[in-house]
């Protein structure tokens, strides 16, 4: 992982938008990015978060389109072949021959009321989910380009998971989407009213429902983690072929605490095995898409070769959700926690 607070690269983009030199240019470029949203904000009051993504967009001249069918793509093909020659073919090698997720569009001369930029996001089958996130990554961009100053010339691809990791600025764009894409005001008066006190799959599905509408489970719960109140950790497990080659084991593939989970001592690890007597095994079994809950300890976790892990009580949720299977983690019994003066009892 590259260290975002200081790299060279996001402090000259920093530096673009006349942000004061200051010891995290990550933490300046969001919160630039969350207070430029906050003005346009000013006087509109909004349900979804696909309303704001609607008013930001338009604000930043930029029009999004989804690709939903393969008969899209001659659609917009044909709409917008007034940008550039050859339009259609580039199109058709974006999204028919090849596998791009987005494409970012500087329209080479708006005419009087059009935008500035075009974003085509392909939403067919599997990409659907991950379209939403996308539509704010490149909307993520658009905030952190300087007034004037020219982004790219012609168009732009959205990079894949691996370049992103590589890419500061792309690093920190997918940070800032995330912020966006599950806008506080908007997500977590919905997470908390459908969560009742306890953080659930099915409580964050239902306020995805309400207020984020086409987002996937995964981000969704990514954000509900860091937004709930009380400790909580987010699990995913995949099944991987066992180092001697002899069959499959489910294993960890993300572990992620957030804040106020990070005292705990919690143990559990990326590629750990997850052990039969867990609910997150039995989940993943079972393939029902049913959500599970149980009462469960970190003693039950064993390192080969290590032994068991140190007690730690949890209470566990569990959903199988495709090839993977989600848990959350909350301490069973834990201290209140002091949160900024006020008392926040965690369930
Ligand atoms: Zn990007």
């Amino acid at each position: 992982m590259i260290d975002l607070v200081r790299h060279p690269k996001l402090r000259q983009i920093a530096r673009d938008l006349h942000i004061p030199d200051s010891e995290d240019c990550l933490r300046d470029l969001r919160d630039h990015a969350i207070q430029t949203v906050r003005e346009m904000l000013r006087e509109w009051s909004l349900e979804t978060i696909e309303d704001l993504r609607r008013l930001v967009a338009d604000r930043l001249s930029l029009k999004i389109e989804f690709i939903r069918s393969d008969e899209d793509v001659s659609r917009l093909a044909s709409e917008y072949q007034h940008f550039f020659l050859r339009f259609r073919q580039i199109l058709d090698a974006e999204f028919i021959s090849g596998d791009t997720e987005g494409l970012l569009v500087d329209n080479p001369s708006p005419k009087k009321g059009g935008r500035r930029y075009l974003a085509i996001i392909d939403a067919r089958g599997s990409r659907a989910a991950r379209a939403y996130f996308t539509a704010w990554h490149e909307v993520a961009h658009l905030l952190l380009c300087p007034p004037k100053q020219m982004m790219f010339e012609g168009f732009r691809r959205t990079p894949s998971d691996a370049l992103k990791r590589k890419d500061p600025l792309e690093s920190a764009v997918d940070h800032i989407a995330g912020l966006l894409a599950f806008w506080e005001p908007l997500f977590k008066p919905a997470l908390l009213d459908t969560s009742a006190g306890n953080l659930t799959f099915g409580g964050i599905e239902t306020a995805t429902g309400i207020v984020a509408p086409g987002a996937s489970l995964y981000a969704a719960t990514l954000a509900a983690i860091r937004l709930w109140e009380g400790p909580a950790i987010f699990l995913t497990a995949e099944e991987t072929t066992k180092t001697d080659g002899t069959g499959y084991a489910l294993r960890l593939q993300t572990v992620i605490p957030n804040e106020l989970a990070r005292p705990l001592n919690l143990r559990i690890r990326k590629s750990m095995r997850v052990p039969i007597a867990s609910a997150l095994f039995q989940a993943f079994q079972e393939n029902l898409d049913l959500e599970r809950s149980a009462a469960e300890n970190q003693r039950m976790w064993e390192v080969s070769g290590h032994g068991n892990l140190p007690p730690l009580s949890w209470k566990i949720q569990a959903l199988r959700r495709g090839p993977a299977v989600y848990g959350i983690l909350k301490p069973a019994s834990s201290p209140l926690y002091r949160l900024s003066g006020r008392i926040v009892s965690n369930n």
